[in-house]
């Protein structure tokens, strides 16, 4: 089976990996589709995300990243995906994760979409604690892969002046 998982990853995060490398083992293939919304002013390009995730996803099989705009429904049917993926972390996901898998189901009747709860050790991470934790200097190494955690301090270090006590 072929699963497709839209996100944003700005940026990847040890949460994101747990889920790809699990849906790897349980579908076979995995597309993993990097949405290009400029209007979401992200902290990496599309390119940028893309090539984290290709270097921390190279150990994997079968694992394909792309970037799309538009609906997600229209980037699986142009993939021929046989389900959407996403990821569960706590309540406060599930209900905008419900209304947006109702939603795609009203598109594309036959586009199952699949939820897999994060493993508990990763369940307080999101690309925006990740970002927040990092602009202030803070480790971030525990919560990312290591290709990110550089191209993070590497962003960050430049900008980074410590606060005034
Ligand atoms: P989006 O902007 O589409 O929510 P994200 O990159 O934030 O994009 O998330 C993509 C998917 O990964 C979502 O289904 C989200 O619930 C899931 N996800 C995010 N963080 C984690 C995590 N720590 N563990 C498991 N899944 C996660």
């Amino acid at each position: 089976m072929r699963a497709l998982y839209p996100g944003s990853f700005d940026p990847l995060t040890n949460g994101h990996m747990d889920l790809i490398e699990r849906a790897s083992a349980l579908f076979g293939e995995v597309i993993v589709a990097v949405l290009s919304n400029p209007s979401k002013k992200p902290l990496f390009t599309v390119e940028e995300r893309i090539a984290q995730i290709r270097v921390s996803t190279a150990h994997l099989e079968r694992i394909e990243v792309i970037s799309f705009d538009g609906l997600t429904v229209h980037c699986a049917e142009a993939h021929c995906a046989d389900l959407i993926l996403r990821g569960l972390r706590a309540m406060s996901d599930f209900e905008y994760e419900l209304q947006i898998a109702h939603t795609n189901r009203s598109l594309a009747e036959d586009l199952e979409t699949v939820f897999l709860a994060t493993s508990a050790r990763h369940s307080f991470l999101s690309s925006s604690v990740v970002k927040e934790v990092a602009r202030f200097g803070g480790p971030v190494e525990h919560m990312v892969p290591c290709e990110v955690a550089s191209d993070l301090n590497r962003h960050f270090n430049s900008a980074f002046t410590p606060p005034v006590t």
